[in-house]
């Protein structure tokens, strides 16, 4: 990697006089205070300089050791006492006229919009990045967090398009199969299921309700009281810093569904949109829009982030790990686009959040004792054909990649199950080792000081029923005397005229 930066440092009064002590200053720096730290012939140098008017100009060129903008830095506050205490000149402030680096790179990039960065080149071995900064963007890292930036896509580009690395665990016997059609057409003739007014989303009828809540008691039975996990209420509404800490606000934009509050609640303030309805019984969109303020954040995307807030900034005693907690309060809700399918993928539906947190040891522990509970159910009580696979999420390679954790016991096993109508597999569940990202997102603490690491396994209530149906179809006769027995007899639905 290379910088290259040219900058002024805005003097008080022009600094001629001090020309011979300021050069003899830079020759020093050069093999002093701007190598430090860096590998030996590496770092940073003063190319040049010059002194016109009130501005002492430097020409800066480095590796990535001491990065450019890190050395003129480093230079302010010496000068300022060279110049201070000799010559009475005080040194107001700094300003980069250029700034540009380049990154070794086999392709372009990718990238439209990045604040800061005027323009974006490619010549067949480097991307040169000019950004438009000055000292208090270098303050803040600015520079630093644009070539993360650029380095991720980069990286993003060469992973392939490839969502996520896919490695088989494990996979069971061919169970019996007893369906060859897709489930919810089907459901639909039955009067199980009906499309809700919404996109994306079903209203279900009791048979379905019943196939619902009997997997949750299975979950609560074969996992959740035997593993000893209590039951918690997560909020359902996700405000954006909550967003920023889990790293969802990173990418989560396209999936979101967002919520505006009002700017008020006065109703003369909304008389005229319901006025305006009334008359035309036409919803006033526009209108509507200029009477709500920005989003504060989203609807339920991944389930556990909103639980964090509960344990931020607390410390937990030693003797409560491993913590474990569940939430099946309410809907999660993703925009799926030309996604969404059956009640495989839709836009609003039913999971049940499982999280664990304690030490790196015991929170990979509890992942092996969360999938021995999984094996019993999906083998013993739904004799359901399925697999599991090690997958890194694209974002959690990315973040290896820069160092955030890196550990190979962090990441995510997928269970997929056999859909025989169009002979393919569905992701119906997961569980997640996610290393100390969220306890370190939200700034929680063992009393002893030990690594805090976490967990998470998400039930997806219409994956289940998705995965069952399709290979044990919707006649009750058919399904096995394991289930039958837990989910009684299957509630009377509705006959229409
Ligand atoms: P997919 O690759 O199928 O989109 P995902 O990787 O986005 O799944 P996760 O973010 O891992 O899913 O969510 C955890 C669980 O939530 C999934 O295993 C699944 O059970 C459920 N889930 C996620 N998205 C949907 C959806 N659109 N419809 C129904 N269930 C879903
Ligand atoms: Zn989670
Ligand atoms: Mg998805």
């Amino acid at each position: 990697m290379y910088f290259h930066l040219i900058g002024n440092f805005n003097t008080s009064a022009p600094a001629d006089q001090a020309d011979a002590d300021i050069s003899s200053f830079i020759n020093e720096a050069n093999e002093t205070l701007l190598a430090k730290g860096a590998p030996a012939g590496k770092g940073a140098r003063i190319l040049n300089y010059q002194i016109e008017d009130r501005k002492i100009t430097v020409e800066i060129e480095s590796d990535r050791y001491v990065r450019a903008h890190d050395a003129i830095l480093r230079l302010r506050k010496p000068l300022a006492t060279l110049l201070g205490k000799k010559y009475r000149i005080g040194i107001r402030g700094i300003e980069i006229e250029s700034f540009v680096a380049r990154i070794p790179s086999e392709n372009p990039v990718k990238a439209a919009k990045i604040p800061y960065v005027s323009n974006i080149e490619f010549d067949g071995k480097e991307i040169s990045v000019w950004m438009e900064i000055d000292e208090s963007q270098i303050r803040n890292r600015i520079p630093d967090r644009i070539l993360t930036l650029i380095e991720d896509k980069i990286a993003a580009q060469e992973y392939g398009g490839k969502e996520e690395h896919w490695n088989l665990l494990w996979e069971s016997a061919q169970k019996p199969i007893l369906c060859d059609y897709d489930p919810t057409p089907e459901m639909v003739k039955r009067n199980w299921i009906k499309h809700g007014a919404s996109r994306g989303q079903w209203i279900h009828g009791p048979e379905s309700t019943a196939i619902f809540r009997a997997f949750e008691s299975i979950v609560k039975t074969e996992v959740l009281d035997f593993l000893g996990y209590r039951e918690m209420i997560f909020p359902k509404l996700v405000t954006w810093d909550v967003w920023k800490r889990s790293g969802h606000a990173k990418g989560v934009y396209p999936e979101i569904y967002y919520v505006s509050p009002p700017k008020t609640r006065d109703p003369e303030f909304w008389e005229e949109v319901s006025d305006y309805y009334k008359v035309t019984h036409e919803i006033p969109f526009d209108l509507i829009g200029e009477k709500i303020d920005k989003p504060i954040g989203g609807l339920c995307y991944a389930q556990c982030p909103p639980f964090w807030p509960f344990l931020q900034g607390r410390t937990i005693p030693d003797d409560a790990f491993p913590v474990r907690v569940f939430d099946r309060s309410g809907t999660s809700h993703r925009y799926e686009s030309g996604g969404i399918h059956g009640i495989e993928r839709v836009d609003e539906f039913h999971r049940i959040e499982i999280v664990w947190m304690g030490t790196p040891e015991q929170v990979v522990e509890e992942s092996v004792l969360l999938q021995e509970r999984y094996k019993y159910i999906f083998e013993e009580i739904l004799e359901l054909t399925w697999r599991k696979a090690w997958v890194t999420p694209w974002f959690m390679a990315q973040e290896g990649l820069t160092g955030t954790t890196g550990d190979e016991r962090v990441g995510t096993i997928d269970y997929e199950s056999l859909i025989p109508y169009r002979n393919d597999w569905l992701e119906f569940q997961n569980v997640s080792v996610n290393g100390d990202k969220y306890p370190l997102g939200f700034n929680v603490k063992s009393q002893s000081g030990h690594d805090l690491w976490s967990g998470c396994s998400g039930v997806g209530l219409e994956r289940w029923a998705s995965a069952f149906l399709a290979q044990k179809g919707l006649d009750y006769e058919n399904w096995p005397e394991s289930f039958r027995d837990i989910i009684g007899e299957l509630p009377q639905g509705f006959v229409f005229m």
